[in-house]
């Protein structure tokens, strides 16, 4: 197909937005990043570096109400809170929860495979070519359990996903410490995924890729997007620091800060900030050899060039708190656990904000005329950047996707909330 050649905006060079930029730049149109800070600045940066096809389970399942005073309260609980934000947040998470019943964990789960399920094929699509293919490690993603019985706990899960083609392998312990022998004896039961891959420096390969948008013709601008410029109901502009750049469409690629940008639009988003922490440890020895997911703890070990990445947990507690000590020192107290002959150097410390919607789904689709949506990829941004990115190529091109985008609408928060105001209820 022949495509006239359009000016695109592109809010946010994380993941998603570079994504985008290249999937847009390779149907011959001219694109400009915008950041406020560089490419891989916001939760791209830090993250497990999973492509996470089979994660398509989201935290709320059935179950959950009952785990979470453990999760919250017992010492080596993954789940922290900071205080103070509960006010604000419980809205939110009253509608979160909302969705923990089977049919809609199961709806979740369908609607996130035509982004995620074949993540490793779509990587290697967008990184033809470019030194950032290098960094793309196939690999069987190991999930370690203490016992058989906790797995068993989790196989509401596996059947999920079972369902929906995957194969995961159950390994008693001898066959989790062949594969991963750097594993302690703690860890009495695994299961190993095949057909999965691992990034061994998220920053580094979305910088790679960022940096071969920009030799294939996009440009980049460094500032803040402050607001859209509109003439009539069309948007045709963003103002960046203050200046007003002109455009035919712009994407809102700005993980979990697209909320505020949105709102400009009047388009309502229910989205929080589900916060991660990473710590790296430098010159390690004695970790694993391959990504290890510590089950229970929600912890990845992830080899990267150079140390091995601790990354995961959730906290609730809004944008601008800063780190808490706590999960920093689960994820070394843990990592000591499973692995006990790992030994470090240095540390290095960092605290990332998942794009967390209320139903646990991207946002991806038109918003108002000029302006499309690519955001709210929750754990799974870094594996579903790039389906998301072609998704909008093909939107933009005039092509139709060949699955049902419903679910990605970015006016369906905006349905709720007039329902829910109609009876009164946040309930589903
Ligand atoms: C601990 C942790 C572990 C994770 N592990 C995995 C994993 O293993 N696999 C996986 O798939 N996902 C994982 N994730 C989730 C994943 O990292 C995110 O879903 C993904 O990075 C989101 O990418 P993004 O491009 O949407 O947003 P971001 O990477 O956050 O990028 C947004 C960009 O927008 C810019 N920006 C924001 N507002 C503005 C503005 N107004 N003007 C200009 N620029 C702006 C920011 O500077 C930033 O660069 C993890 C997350 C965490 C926290």
């Amino acid at each position: 197909m022949t495509l006239a050649p359009k000016h695109i905006g592109i809010i946010g060079a994380g993941m998603v937005g570079v994504s985008t930029a290249i999937w847009l730049a390779r149907d011959g149109h001219n694109i400009t990043l915008i950041d406020r800070e560089g490419p891989a600045a916001g939760t791209s940066f830090g993250n497990a570096g999973i492509l996470a096809s089979s994660s398509v389970v989201p935290v709320q399942t059935p179950g959950i109400l009952q785990k979470i005073p453990g999760m919250l309260f017992r010492r080596d609980g993954p789940l922290f809170i900071k205080w103070r934000y509960l006010p604000h947040l419980l809205p939110w998470l009253r509608r979160y929860l909302s969705y923990r019943d089977a049919p809609h964990v199961e709806s979740i789960a369908q609607a996130l495979m035509p982004i995620i399920g074949d993540s490793v094929e779509q990587h290697l699509a967008i990184a033809r070519d470019t030194p950032a293919a290098r960094l793309i490690e196939p690999v069987a993603y190991i999930y370690a359990y203490n016992t058989g019985e906790t797995y068993r706990h989790d196989g509401f899960a596996w059947g999920i996903r079972r369902n929906l083609g995957f194969n995961p392998v159950e390994l008693d312990q001898s066959a989790l410490q062949e594969l991963e022998p750097s594993l302690g004896p703690t860890n009495g039961f695994g299961v190993a995924v095949p057909d999965h891959a691992w990034i061994r420096d998220p920053g580094a390969y979305v910088t790679a890729l960022f940096d071969h948008a920009i030799s294939t013709g996009a440009t980049f601008e460094k500032g803040l997007a402050e607001d859209f410029i509109r003439a009539d109901a069309t948007v045709t502009g963003v103002v960046v620091d203050g200046k007003p750049l002109s455009f035919d469409e712009v994407v809102v690629a700005a993980g979990v800060w697209s909320k505020d940008l949105l709102e400009r639009l009047g388009v309502p988003i229910s989205m929080e900030s589900e916060r991660g922490y990473h710590v790296e440890l430098e010159e390690a020895q004695g970790g694993p050899s391959r990504p290890v997911a510590l089950a229970e703890y929600k912890i990845i070990a992830t080899p990267m060039i150079g140390r091995l990445r601790l990354a995961g947990l959730v906290e609730f507690g809004g944008l601008d708190a800063p780190a808490s000590d706590a999960p920093f020192e689960l994820l070394l107290s843990q990592a000591k656990h499973a692995f006990p002959a790992l030994r470090w150097k240095s540390e290095k410390r960092w605290l990332g904000h998942r794009p967390a919607t209320e139903d646990s789904l991207p946002v991806i689709g038109p918003v108002v005329k000029g302006v499309y949506a690519a955001f709210g990829h929750h754990h799974v941004g870094l594996t579903g950047g790039p389906k998301t990115g072609r998704l909008i190529a093909d939107l933009i091109a005039g092509r139709t996707p060949n699955f049902d985008m419903q679910p990605y609408r970015s006016d369906r928060f905006r349905a709720k909330s007039t329902r829910q105001r109609e009876h009164g209820t946040t309930r589903r």
